[in-house]
């Protein structure tokens, strides 16, 4: 019997039964695997990190797009850094108002091995609106400034390629790269085991100093460590619950199996331990 484990700490592993491993390489930046497995239908795993399942993957898709654009509905340029399995990119253009979508992208072979194995995330990566760049995320957003009105950082974990994603210099480009009403949203790790709640207090540091507006979210994500992951919602100008424009959004008439309007509102709201660590940082 075949097993895909993840070591989640020191003393806790996570595994899915494996019905067959489809692809297994080691691409210039990192491991990439695919496994077929019953429960959670194909998985991506990038250096023995799970990435996505394709059981939950509509779960993190859909709560890192549709969570800023219901604050910001006429958002019309947007930048994703990461995201080579174009999950994210796919909710992004069930928006016909989104004109522009740049997905950078340090893996050109996550991009590819997504289109080869994962045809229900990557189906949206050939939309015309999308541009690929395989580089840095680190280094693109070096050289841009008021050119995007949201930024997605859809990475792997602050470690690896990821690391330089959850930098000041990252998060003050990011800062730089927005429009004056930007938003930026980041996978934010999650609060529960304390090696992630100590990456998660730091990257929360490090966002409240670039921007004025700051918060952070939650979503429930079964195949990720703990279950209980959390995003980053920082903006220029707009407050995450306060101008949500529900009535724009609905308009849209955007399909969603997660996301809907009191749940955006309620993934604010955060368990008392999570306050407190993000009090202490
Ligand atoms: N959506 C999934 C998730 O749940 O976390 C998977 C994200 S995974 C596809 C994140 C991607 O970020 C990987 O493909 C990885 O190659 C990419 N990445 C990591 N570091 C990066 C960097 N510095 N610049 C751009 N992309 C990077």
């Amino acid at each position: 019997m075949l097993w895909f484990t993840e070591q989640h700490t020191p003393n806790v592993r996570f595994s899915i039964k494996i019905d067959k491993q489809l692809f297994s390489e080691q691409s210039e930046f990192q491991r990439i695997d695919v496994f077929e497995s019953e429960e959670f239908g194909r998985v991506l795993a990038l250096d023995g990190y799970l990435m996505l399942t394709e059981k939950d993957e509509f779960i993190y898709h859909e709560m890192i797009t549709h969570v800023p654009m219901c604050v910001h509905p006429s958002a019309k340029r947007v930048l994703v850094i990461g995201g080579g399995d174009g999950g994210t990119v796919r909710e992004l253009t069930k928006y016909q108002n989104i004109e522009k979508i740049d997905l950078v992208e340090i893996d050109q072979r996550v991009v590819e091995v997504s289109k080869m194995f994962l045809p229900k995330t990557a189906a949206a990566l050939e939309d015309p609106r999308v541009t690929c760049y395989y580089e840095d995320g680190l280094k693109f957003i070096r050289h841009v400034e008021d050119e995007y009105d949201l930024i997605l950082v859809d990475s792997t974990d602050p470690f690896g390629p990821g690391e330089g994603l959850f930098t000041k210099e990252f998060y003050g480009n990011c800062f730089k790269a927005l429009h004056e009403d930007g938003i930026m949203v980041n996978q934010h790790e999650s609060p529960f085991y304390k090696e992630d709640a100590y990456a998660m207090q730091r990257a929360h540091k490090r966002i409240c100093h670039s921007f004025p507006i700051s918060r952070v979210y939650q979503v429930h994500i079964p195949t990720y460590p703990s279950g209980h992951w959390l995003f980053g919602f920082a903006s220029k100008k707009y407050h995450p619950v306060k101008d949500v424009n529900w009535q724009a959004w609905k308009e849209l008439r955007i399909r969603c199996h997660y996301y809907n309007c009191p749940l955006h509102a309620g993934s604010f709201a955060l368990p008392n331990y999570v306050e407190e660590l993000l009090r202490d940082v």
